[in-house]
């Protein structure tokens, strides 16, 4: 199956029919959208943790935004909520730009992880309580907390203290508090993050009821992927302040646009290849059929299997590839194997048989299980200093070059690195700059890292060792890889 080209930060990051009324990251003549996120960033000192994030939402869609801890998603909720300003763009709500408008005049309500619900006061009292600090009359009140009591399942319960009900109860009276004055707009920070498993599930199911019949907008925002999968007609996936791809729960699942997405959503191996022509690509030195085509021939790409899609069984002659499980955990209704094959890579399968540790395995992969995407980046590229004609400043640090005879010190250059020119040490070590380890992803037989250094630069770097995200590093570069040129 064919993926798109990878668009992190470009403006297209969505690739969905224009007729399917869904939001989307490009606005169209469309005139049903509610909200509108025009170009919005937002700095919180030296740090970015907005970038131009661009959103338009449909009136009566439940949009999920997905992403990992500290890429931006509750940043956005609260600059729609109008509890933070954004530091450039704008926020359009029917079409009228509501960035200024503070919180309270917004037709919106928050409902946050913590319930923040009145222990003193009842349930009634505490759904109760905004309607009656705007003096509204004690009949409408009345009919208006039953209304809201029967859409969250609370019925009866409106005698008991909130302190007497679980986590899950708690929550639906908040989510009661913040849709009795008929908000147009939900907007849902991780509202069950603190619940145990069974009661999430429970209220996930809940929640889309609730949406369905009230029939209005809800912007949910969690890192839970399975959670964005089953409640959301449409997720944005963001990391690193960026929208990295909009679409329905299946697009988003079946057709990531890069291996950022495709890890984040559900278990997949994601390989380095080759697209050796249309139809054809080549990894784990095998040469498979697929179903991409628009490639360049000999493009270096990365090859998505997800693992419910690799067939299993016992080593046979015709097989693709051939391998011996190292590993097998049983998960409830599949087996999650590890297998490893013949010429090194490792690879994730799951199925409903199980395998051994120590079976000799053959394994098959259908062509339309194969997804291709574009290479992201094939090496790094970064802005530099020559500061004399064997020392570069990039990345907060200075680093060795080879002697530079063209350029004069102090000119602007840019500095090109392969993934596998550079050399992690632990942080305390001597390297020419310093970072942090920001993403892992594991490709089979080694791991492609992005190290943020501490200057808030990436860099990409292929290595066969195990560091752990957030893991502080030092880093080198031998002065032979690195290749300047005039910036
Ligand atoms: P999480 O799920 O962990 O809350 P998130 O994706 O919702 O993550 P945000 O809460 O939006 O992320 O935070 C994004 C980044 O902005 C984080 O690095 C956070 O520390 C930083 N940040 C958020 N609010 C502020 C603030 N008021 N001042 C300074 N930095 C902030």
């Amino acid at each position: 199956m064919s993926l798109s080209p990878k668009p992190i930060s470009g403006e297209d990051c969505t690739r969905r029919a224009p007729d399917i009324p869904l939001a989307d990251k490009r606005k169209s003549n469309d005139k049903a959208y509610i909200i509108e996120i025009d170009h919005v960033s937002k700095w919180f000192g030296e740090k970015q943790v907005l970038d131009d994030v661009s959103l338009f939402i449909r009136k009566g869609e439940f949009v999920t935004i997905l992403g990992p801890s500290g890429c931006g998603k509750t940043t956005l909720l609260r600059i729609l909520a109008g509890f933070n300003m954004p530091t450039d763009g704008r926020v359009l709500m029917n079409g009228s730009d509501i960035t200024d408008v503070p919180p309270f005049e917004r037709p919106m309500n928050t409902v946050f992880q913590r319930y923040a619900l009145f222990p003193h006061l009842n349930v009634y009292e505490n759904i109760a309580f905004g309607l009656k600090l705007k003096k509204e009359d004690e009949d409408s009140i009345d009919r208006q907390v039953r209304r809201v009591l029967k859409i969250v399942g609370l019925t009866d319960y409106e005698e008991r203290d909130v302190d007497s009900l679980s986590g899950g109860q708690q929550q639906r009276v908040a989510i009661a508090r913040a849709i009795i004055n008929r908000p147009q707009v939900l907007l849902l920070d991780e509202p069950l993050a603190a619940l145990d498993l069974k009661m999430r599930k429970d209220m996930q199911m809940e929640l889309k009821q609730m949406h369905k019949d009230l029939g209005i907008t809800f912007i949910y925002v969690t890192h839970d992927q399975e959670e964005a999968l089953t409640l959301s007609d449409t997720i944005v996936v963001m990391n690193k302040g960026r929208i990295q791809q909009i679409g329905r729960p299946t697009d988003i699942y079946n057709e990531p646009v890069n291996p950022f997405v495709a890890d984040f959503i559900g278990d997949s191996n994601i390989l380095n290849g080759i697209m050796v022509e249309d139809h054809k690509v080549l990894f784990m030195y095998h040469e498979f059929e697929c179903v991409d085509e628009g490639f360049q021939p000999n493009e270096h790409v990365d090859v998505v299997l997800r693992p419910e899609d690799i067939y299993i069984m016992a080593r046979n002659a015709n097989a693709m590839i051939n391998g011996k499980v190292s590993a097998c955990i049983f998960k409830g209704v599949h087996y999650e194997m590890t297998v490893v094959t013949d010429r090194g890579y490792e690879l994730i399968i799951q199925d409903y048989n199980m395998f051994e540790v120590g079976q000799e395995v053959s394994l098959i992969i259908k062509p339309s299980d194969i997804h291709v995407m574009h290479r992201e980046r094939f090496s790094n590229t970064v802005k530099a200093v020559l500061k004399d004609s064997t020392h570069v400043e990039m990345l907060g640090g200075i680093f060795e070059c080879e002697p530079q005879e063209d350029i004069e010190a102090g000119t602007d250059v840019t500095v090109n690195f392969g993934f596998d020119d550079v050399e992690l040490m632990d942080y305390s070590d001597e390297g020419a700059a310093t970072g942090t380890v920001s993403f892992i992803l594991y490709k089979g037989n080694h791991y492609h890292l992005t190290v943020t250094s501490d200057s808030g630069e990436d860099i990409f770097v292929n290595t066969s060792e195990v560091w752990d995200d957030g893991d502080m590093v030092g880093i080198k570069i031998l002065p032979q890889a690195v290749k300047i040129s005039k910036a």
